[in-house]
């Protein structure tokens, strides 16, 4: 508390009723709900276990979990929990699914695992629209709270009322596989606190206080959620600022913000002011960008810190020359400034724009961490194994079965499987359970039912013996009855790829024991499969360190901050992206830029190319107009061809030298 401002104390001691925090970037917003956290079980003496903090992302819900770590003793700290808004539904279905028509040890469906659903439920009934199409609007009327009745009441296009009629299907069959996908997490816990009021007592009585960070972010059914959890007498305190949404594309709404003062009338409204992240120039930049759009609120944010340097703008060539650009000023400015690579960021808006940058990067040895690319976890043989481990837990899932089941091949054929399926879909079984049943004899040979059943018998021990005892001991057991080393190797087209699959099986391993670790709270196979389920794409690797530089999209960087950053690929058609230049809509994409902008401490460079490859083909790139509209005078431009002055160039080249040095030394 010794170093809050009387504005941040003011909102840490609000503990009796509901509290909005609205603030700008960096004003010390999450650092009010770690304090307060400490507070509330420090000097209100409110049980650990009694108070719930939710965060956007499970990396952040680490983070916060470590600052109140370091404010707190192990002993008091106890019990308390800092979850994903998915993270908190999943724990309160484990208690509630029973009540809502699911078995407790229900599958997570990701997305990957929707749309296959969705794919096969059209097969059946084929429409005009695309599956992705259609999940997606799915997806809006969960966020939205809408369940199929009303959906189809209300649909008023074809595509609605195609897509109403589906989304009946595929909760029918995801109840049949007794499985949740991402949406549901949110939606079928206000469901049950909805129609429940014993759930909502339950509940009510384990949550005493409840904050919530990045509050602007938050969709329909996830605001629910709190105001369920909450209801008339809970105190919360939600900290959140409207300038920093832009999660609208999955629904977010950040017109709850209003709503919260309609909703509890007791609301108190704390503004915070004072920046402490950024260095004055790249706050006023920030500022004078965010000031081209329409705002509910009015905040003012001002930074005690220096001016720091300009803004500095890069022209450059084209992609690779981009790369070799920011590579070559974080050489040079480590080497003159004696810092680390881990003080700087790279930061783009989509996933594909990191490639020429690791290339440059790696070329010059240079560590770096990239968040969010390809994950570890959508290898196929992470996801062959963790199907097993999902069948394991929830004997229903047909997915995973069908994922499984001719994994190693068990020379079960398309047509076996298709008859099990019919037979399995006519007594209402599950595939597994089907594979028991004697009346499967009469429509399958006996070499294909006793297959079937030897799978099936297997499956079930190894879940017994998951069910008793720890987990790691079964998994080990599986893998080995299963020869799935002999079977990357056969399937490898050469030595190395069956290597390299063979590392990431050994890697999950060491993986899934770290997870399994006694004291921790997940020991057992159910809780372990959940909460892989539940790393998110920006958060499914660690942290890389000190010494690595990291790059990561802008969305990706919400609520961090770096010491040295750098914008890239601040064209039209990437930022703002193509879609919203069509749809003619800037403010998500400004807010977007002002969320990269406000993340660097000491210094921000921005850079665009003049020309970049799309699909083999040289495109011509215009600037992006968001760096027309930062502050003329706080910003550098540096032209294409400029001519770097003498002295700058050779301290650049003693940069590169010391490098190499570096290097062979
Ligand atoms: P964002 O909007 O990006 O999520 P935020 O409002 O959550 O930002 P924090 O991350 O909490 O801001 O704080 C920004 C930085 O300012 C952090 O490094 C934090 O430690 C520091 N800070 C916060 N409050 C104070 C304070 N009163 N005195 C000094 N430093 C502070
Ligand atoms: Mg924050």
């Amino acid at each position: 508390m010794a170093n809050l401002n009387p504005e941040q104390r003011a909102a840490v001691r609000e503990v009796s009723t509901p509290l909005l925090v609205l603030a700008g970037a960096g004003s010390g917003k999450t650092r009010v709900i770690t304090e307060k956290i400490a507070y509330l079980i420090g000097q209100c003496a409110l049980p650990a276990k009694h108070i719930l903090a939710v965060t956007f992302t499970n990396k952040a819900a680490r983070e916060m979990r470590e600052r109140v770590g370091k404010l707190l003793s192990d002993e008091v700290g106890r019990g308390l929990q800092v979850s994903t808004f998915h993270t908190l539904g999943m724990r309160m279905l484990r208690r509630e699914a029973p009540g809502l028509g699911y078995k407790s040890n229900f599958s997570i469906f990701d997305a990957h695992d929707s749309l296959h659903l969705i794919d096969e439920l059209l097969r059946k009934g084929a429409g005009a629209f695309t599956a992705d199409a259609l999940r997606n609007r799915i997806s809006e009327w969960k966020n939205e709270l809408v369940l199929p009745a009303q959906a189809l009441q209300q649909a008023d296009s074809e595509f609605d009322t195609a897509a109403a009629l589906l989304y009946e299907q595929y909760q029918r069959h995801l109840k049949a596989y007794n499985a949740l996908d991402f949406d549901d997490l949110i939606l079928q816990p206000v469901l049950a606190l909805q129609n429940d009021a014993q759930v909502r007592e339950h509940w009510r009585n384990r949550v005493r206080h409840l904050l919530v960070d990045e509050y602007q972010d938050t969709n329909t059914a996830q605001y629910r959620l709190v105001q369920l959890l909450v209801g008339q007498t809970t105190p919360f305190t939600a900290v959140g600022d409207d300038d920093q949404s832009i999660y609208a594309w999955r629904g977010a709404n950040p017109e709850n913000l209003q709503r919260l003062q309609a909703d509890f009338p007791r609301l108190q409204v704390i503004k915070l002011e004072q920046n402490y992240r950024s260095a004055g120039c790249i706050l006023k930049c920030a500022n004078h960008l965010i000031a081209n759009n329409p705002h509910l609120f009015e905040k003012r944010l001002w930074s005690a810190l220096g001016y720091g340097s300009p803004l500095k703008i890069i022209a450059c060539r084209d992609g690779e020359h981009e790369a070799e650009r920011v590579v070559s000023e974080i050489l040079h400015h480590q080497f003159t400034h004696n810092s680390r690579h881990g003080d700087y960021a790279i930061l783009y808006r989509g996933n594909h724009q990191s490639r020429p940058f690791e290339k440059v990067l790696r070329e010059h040895s240079i560590a770096y961490h990239l968040s969010g690319g390809t994950s570890f976890f959508e290898y196929t043989e992470v996801k062959d194994l963790l199907a097993y481990l999902r069948l394991l837990v929830n004997e229903d899932d047909d997915r995973a079965f069908l994922r499984v089941v001719n994994t190693p091949r068990r020379e079960l054929g398309a047509a076996t499987l298709e008859k099990l399926g019919a037979y399995a879909a006519a007594h209402e079984l599950s595939l597994l359970a089907a594979c028991f049943e004697s009346g499967l004899e009469a429509v399958l040979n006996r070499r294909a039912t006793s297959r079937l059943r030897e799978f099936a018998e297997w499956v079930v021990a190894l879940a017994d013996g998951a069910r008793r005892g720890a987990a790691m001991p079964v998994i080990r057991q599986l893998i080995e009855d299963i020869d799935y080393a002999d079977w990357l190797r056969d399937n490898a087209k050469e030595p190395a790829e069956a290597e390299r699959r063979q590392r990431n099986v050994d890697d999950l391993l060491d993986w899934l024991e770290r997870l399994a670790e006694p004291g921790d709270e997940s020991r057992d196979l159910a809780a372990i499969v959940s909460r892989i389920a539940l790393l998110d794409r920006l958060d499914r690797d660690d942290e890389g360190n000190a010494e690595c530089v990291r790059l990561m999209t802008f969305h990706a960087a919400k609520g961090l901050e770096f010491p040295h950053a750098f914008m890239v690929g601040m064209e039209e058609n990437l930022l703002p992206h193509r879609s919203s230049i069509e749809a003619d809509d800037m403010s998500e994409e400004r807010r977007l830029a002002y969320v990269g902008i406000t993340r660097a401490q000491k210094s921000l460079t921005l850079t665009y190319a003049s020309r970049r490859r799309r699909a083999g083909e040289w495109e011509s790139c215009e600037p992006s107009r968001f760096l027309a509209e930062l502050p003329q005078e706080d910003v550098e431009w540096e032209r294409p061809g400029a001519v770097i002055n003498p002295e700058k160039r050779k301290a650049r080249a003693q940069a590169h030298l010391a490098q190499l040095k570096g290097l062979l030394s």
